[in-house]
């Protein structure tokens, strides 16, 4: 996104002076700030598999100062990207970072060039399974898809923040997965306890501990199986939102284009990429629903049919009674006190349940700062702005129905 400046003459007589040209008025120029850009060098490309199975190439570069940070990795998007951008190894390139984007290579210097560049080598097959890559699309990636990064979805599914089993490290997950007794996450709901037992490291206790953490897990809300699906671009914020505005599961999978889109944040790409990706975790899904795991959002009214209507239900109480009501709620900083023992998603489950809008940014649109300890920018920002700033204590107080 290009950072502007808009310079105007804010009184009457200078702006009546200044008149209007034929597209805007005179009195109003906006100024184009230079691209936060520098130059550095090329070293490598890496490229890794993500969740989805999704082969991204990302750039080494020689480490360069931008916009306040150190950059040493850059994006370079998709094999076509670099073809499209003629890079080679070894290359003097223009890196461009600004605010929070991800920093990413722009062009190759080319009248730098000594001759001593190399071509990028593009991987032939995968680089994490060695099975082959679908390169139909512009993003490649890997034929086996999700399976091909079982072990990182697996991971990501039991993590802490989604269906958060406790006990259950990587090493144990790969263990599971070499012996055959889980393919996905939905496997470890039917993991007996016999075929615990058979495992290194395994013993009574902590094969009961596994089993009922497993079992615990089965009664997360909607919004966190949701989360745990790795359904890309539905990341714990969007995975709460899906739930609160379907409240099933069911709803969920019934849902159309259109009826995807009413989600609040949910543009018509994120739409069509999210209904792709569940017809593909059909499979998955049903295995969780005969497993006896949680499907529906407590709190939460379904949406009605009909997408146009206002889908937004808070459960027992109107959503005009709630404190948060209404309101975008940002919290930053370590917290403190009632709310110490909350992870950051937790705090934004509280806002949530509270019928608030939990945000990670402050700007003018934003109700309420809940400051914790060490809390930075983000106050600054909300103080500039004249935005409403609470003590962990005070917000406590404030959902403390919610708690
Ligand atoms: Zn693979």
């Amino acid at each position: 996104m290009p950072v502007g400046k808009v310079v105007k003459a804010d009184l009457a007589d200078d702006q009546n002076q200044a008149g209007f040209g034929s597209r805007a008025p005179r009195w109003a120029i906006a100024y184009k700030l230079p691209a936060v850009e520098e130059i550095t060098k090329l070293i490598a490309v890496e490229w890794n598999v993500g969740r989805t199975g999704i082969i991204a190439p990302r750039a080494e570069l020689k480490p360069v100062e931008i916009d306040g940070s150190v950059v040493t990795y850059a994006t370079l998007h998709n094999a076509a990207d670099i073809t499209r951008r003629g890079l080679r190894l070894g290359d003097s390139v223009t890196v461009y970072k600004a605010g929070n984007i991800i920093p990413r290579v722009q062009a190759p210097l080319v009248h730098l060039r000594t001759g001593a560049e190399q071509p990028i080598v593009f991987p032939q097959v995968c680089p994490n399974c060695g099975d082959a890559i679908d390169t139909s699309q512009e993003r490649w990636r890997c034929v086996r898809g999700r399976a091909c990064r079982a072990l990182a979805s697996i991971t990501y599914a039991a993590g802490r923040d989604q269906l958060d089993i406790e006990t259950l490290a990587a090493s144990r997950i790969q263990q599971l997965l070499d012996a055959g007794f889980i393919t996905d996450f939905a496997d470890l709901f039917t993991v007996t306890r016999e075929q615990l037992l058979t495992l290194e490291r395994m013993g009574a206790t902590s094969a009961d501990k596994l089993l009922a953490a497993i079992e615990t897990a089965k009664t997360r809300p909607l919004s966190r199986v949701f989360c745990a699906l790795g359904v890309r671009g539905t990341g714990r914020s969007m995975s709460r939102r899906i739930a609160r505005h379907f409240g099933s599961m069911e709803a969920i999978l019934a849902a159309d284009a259109d009826a995807v889109q009413a989600v609040d944040g949910m543009g018509v790409e994120k739409a069509k990429l999210m209904l792709e990706e569940l017809a593909e975790l059909r499979p998955l899904i049903g295995k969780l629903i005969a497993a006896g795991v949680n499907m529906t959002e407590p709190g939460a009214v379904a949406a009605p049919a009909d997408p146009v209507a206002d889908g937004e239900g808070s459960g027992e109480a109107p959503a005009a009674e709630l404190p948060l009501a209404g309101m975008a709620v940002v919290a930053t900083g370590a917290m403190t006190g009632p709310l110490e023992a909350l992870s950051r998603n937790q705090v934004n489950e509280l806002i949530e349940r509270a019928g608030g809008k939990a945000s990670s940014s402050v700007s003018a649109k934003t109700s309420l700062l809940v400051a914790g300890e060490k809390a930075g920018s983000k106050r600054a920002k909300a103080e500039g702005l004249g935005v409403r700033i609470v003590t962990c204590e005070e917000f406590a107080d404030l959902v403390a129905g919610f708690l």
